[in-house]
């Protein structure tokens, strides 16, 4: 392999985040590279067997969150049996959750979208291949990386990098700093099963099981986690053996009709590392103005709780160059557990694509890059930074 591959933004990680951020530099005019360690792209979205995208609204039928965010939410249902809600706001009520502005998709078929949407706009995906190195300048900004693939191991140069690796690999690799998160084991598979009512339903027979928090995780050592994923996996597969082994041992029949059709392909871990950023999101920072924010996120779990996304917790702190966005962002705490998931990958990934397509343009670093223009390149995709513009009120 060529060992002089250059571009203006690479981005490492192809999960959702990394798909909209490549999406979002390379619809700027920007040369993206997008380099996955898998043979799948849409990271847990799709070969996490996750089939849930959250919303994109407060839960009162105002919606929030815009962009390739939303794109992607109705691309998701082209290659499946899902519908968008054609209602969605929903009455009143904490945990009223179930007529928001979400969907369901299927793993398979979505990952065959995304890879149209980055065939559409040119971003050069190189799957297989393992982000293994970075290196800094003097002025600790990331310049080259080091992957491995089955040619061997080469550089890649890059205007900016974009770490959306989940696990904040690209930044642990250049020597930034990071924070671990907790986990609990709570395998979701995919199953055949005529006739039991689950609730994540593809047909009849067809459906992704869903088991609760069963078993708390130590923290992980984020650079452990080799180790780490091979033991949560292993324990995920015994949790899942141990549920057929007493469906079969009350009817032994049911063998011919219910069974596992597919395990998820990469670990189900929740939250494994995020990036030390220049602000840090945290507990109970909901409904607050922030300045610099670049997008709106809606809590999940709670109607009515509606972050602002400050800048900051997309830039690392002591890295430059470079940018994160995804389950990687600065947050954590609650904030953490709130944009962990898709659409909130998608929001950050499509921002921290745009503000690297300007630091290239700009020959400026990210963390230079000025709030005004990316928020009005934002815009043009419709997206709302503040709460008053969604009509909402800022927490006193
Ligand atoms: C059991 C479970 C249930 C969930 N349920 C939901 C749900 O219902 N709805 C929802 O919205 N979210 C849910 N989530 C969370 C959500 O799916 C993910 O957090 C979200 O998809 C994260 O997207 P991401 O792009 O930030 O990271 P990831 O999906 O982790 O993508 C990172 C990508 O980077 C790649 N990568 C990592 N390291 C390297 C490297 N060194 N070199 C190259 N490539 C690399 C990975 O292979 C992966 O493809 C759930 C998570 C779990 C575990």
């Amino acid at each position: 392999m060529s060992d002089n591959l250059k571009y203006d933004v690479v981005v490492t990680g192809a999960g959702i985040a990394g798909i909209a951020a490549a999406v979002a530099a390379a619809r700027k005019g920007m040369k993206t590279a997008l380099i996955e360690k898998q043979t799948l792209i849409g990271g847990l979205a799709t070969s996490g067997l996750i089939l849930v995208y959250l919303p994109l609204c407060d839960g009162f039928g105002t919606q929030v969150t815009f962009g390739i965010a939303e794109e992607l939410l109705k691309r998701s249902l082209n290659y499946g049996p899902f519908e968008l809600p054609e209602k969605w706001g929903g009455p009143q009520g904490y945990n009223s959750n179930e007529v928001r502005y979400k969907c369901y998709f299927n793993p398979a078929g979505f990952t065959l979208e995304l890879d149209k949407v980055l065939l559409e706009c040119g971003v050069e995906l190189f799957l297989d291949t393992m982000v293994i190195g970075a290196q800094t300048d003097e002025n600790n900004a990331i310049r080259t990386i080091q992957a491995a693939n089955a040619s061997g191991t080469f550089s890649i140069e890059g205007g900016c990098f974009i770490d959306t690796t989940g696990d904040a690999s690209l930044i642990r690799r250049a020597g930034g700093a990071f924070e671990t998160g907790e986990n609990f084991i709570s395998p979701w598979w995919l199953e055949n099963a005529p006739g039991r009512a689950e609730r994540y339903h593809f047909t009849d027979d067809i459906h992704i099981q869903p088991t609760g928090p069963i078993n708390q995780y130590p923290k992980i050592d984020a650079p452990e986690t080799g180790k780490s994923a091979t033991r949560f996996t292993r324990t995920a597969w015994q949790i899942i053996r141990e549920h057929y082994e007493k469906i079969y041992a009350e009817d032994p029949a049911l063998r011919h009709k219910h069974f596992p059709l597919h395990l998820p392909a990469m670990p189900q871990f929740r939250k494994i590392a995020c990036a030390k950023c220049c602000f840090m999101l945290d507990d109970d920072m909901y409904g607050r103005h922030f300045e610099d924010s670049i997008g709106l996120y809606a809590d999940w779990r709670k109607k009515g709780f509606v972050w602002e996304t400050p800048y900051g917790t997309l830039l690392p702190e002591k890295i430059n160059g470079a940018l994160v966005a995804g389950r990687c962002m600065g947050a954590v705490g609650d904030a953490w557990e709130t944009f962990r998931v898709i659409p909130a990958a998608a929001m950050t990934g499509e921002a921290a694509g745009v503000a690297a397509a300007l630091a290239v343009k700009n020959n400026c670093d990210p963390k230079e890059v000025k709030l005004e223009e990316l928020r009005s390149e934002l815009r043009k995709n419709n997206f709302r930074f503040h709460l008053e513009e969604a009509g909402l009120e800022t927490r006193k």
